[in-house]
């Protein structure tokens, strides 16, 4: 059976994403690093539409806890693999550079970065072998204009996107796509301190996204008709930049 793994799906943009890639009929697992009430909540409305969902916690930026957490997971599943995969998970850590510590920038390169590394390597054998896949990475406007207080983030999904267009050139011959999703502001806990009302003024469609708008648009990449897309770069910011 083909699985799809949402990693941060308990919260926001990634829980969005597990009800559309269960409506699609997908088995989900539902990955977070530690707010578990939140995950059972994704999973509980996954159930209430009809889904599959299993919790899968790990902390993206550690390999060992990525590997072992998948491995245990194969194991206990030996007729299934994970054929989509959505690196979700993220942080933001904002502050002009000038006053940015070392640990702001750590961390943000390991959750956003490293954990995209840790998560995809360890999967792409299965799809590779497989001869099936779908990667679909949730970078962000940021990455592709910079965004000021943001040299850390920008610089996290800025990399993203370099590595879904290098990836997508090296499993495209076994059907295995890679794609990248870049949200404006999307109204989650991620964006709670902004002010909305100020900020939608900038933006030509006058307001914040949902998590559904950007979980319809992954889950269109994730579906058999996107099979002839890979190594774009799909925006969704209501106009905000192109
Ligand atoms: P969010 O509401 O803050 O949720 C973040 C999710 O990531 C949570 O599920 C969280 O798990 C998980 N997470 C964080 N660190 C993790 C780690 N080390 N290991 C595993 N899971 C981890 O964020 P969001 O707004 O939905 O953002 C989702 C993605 O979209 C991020 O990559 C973000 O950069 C990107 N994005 C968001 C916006 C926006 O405006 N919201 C715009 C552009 C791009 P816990 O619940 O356990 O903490």
């Amino acid at each position: 059976m083909k699985y799809a793994l949402v990693t941060g799906g308990s919260r926001g943009i990634g829980r969005a994403v597990c009800l559309q890639l269960a409506d699609a009929g997908y088995p989900v697992l539902i990955n977070y690093a530690s707010n578990r009430e939140a995950a059972e909540e994704t999973q509980r409305q996954v159930e209430a539409r009809g889904g599959k969902a299993e919790l899968l916690p790990f902390n993206v930026a550690s390999p060992e806890e990525v590997d072992k957490a998948i491995d245990d997971w194969s194991e206990s599943h030996p007729d299934s693999y994970i054929a989509v995969l959505v690196n979700n998970a993220g942080i933001r850590r904002d502050a002009m550079m000038v006053f940015m510590q070392t640990e702001q920038w750590n961390e943000v390169i390991n959750t956003n970065l490293n954990g995209f590394f840790y998560v995809t390597r360890r999967l792409l054998k299965y799809m590779l072998t497989k001869r099936f896949g779908r990667i679909i990475n949730i970078v962000s406007l940021s990455g592709l204009k910079g965004l000021p207080g943001q040299t850390n983030y920008s610089a996290t999904k800025a990399a993203v996107i370099g590595a879904t267009k290098a990836l997508a050139q090296e499993a495209g011959a076994r059907k295995v796509t890679v794609n990248a999703v870049a949200p404006g502001f999307i109204a989650t806990d991620m964006t709670k301190d902004m002010d909305e009302n100020t900020l939608k003024t900038m933006i030509p469609i006058g307001r914040f996204g949902t998590p559904e708008e950007v979980a319809s648009l992954v889950g269109f990449l994730a579906s058999e008709q996107a099979a002839y897309i890979t190594g774009e770069v799909i925006s969704i910011n209501g106009g905000l930049y192109t």
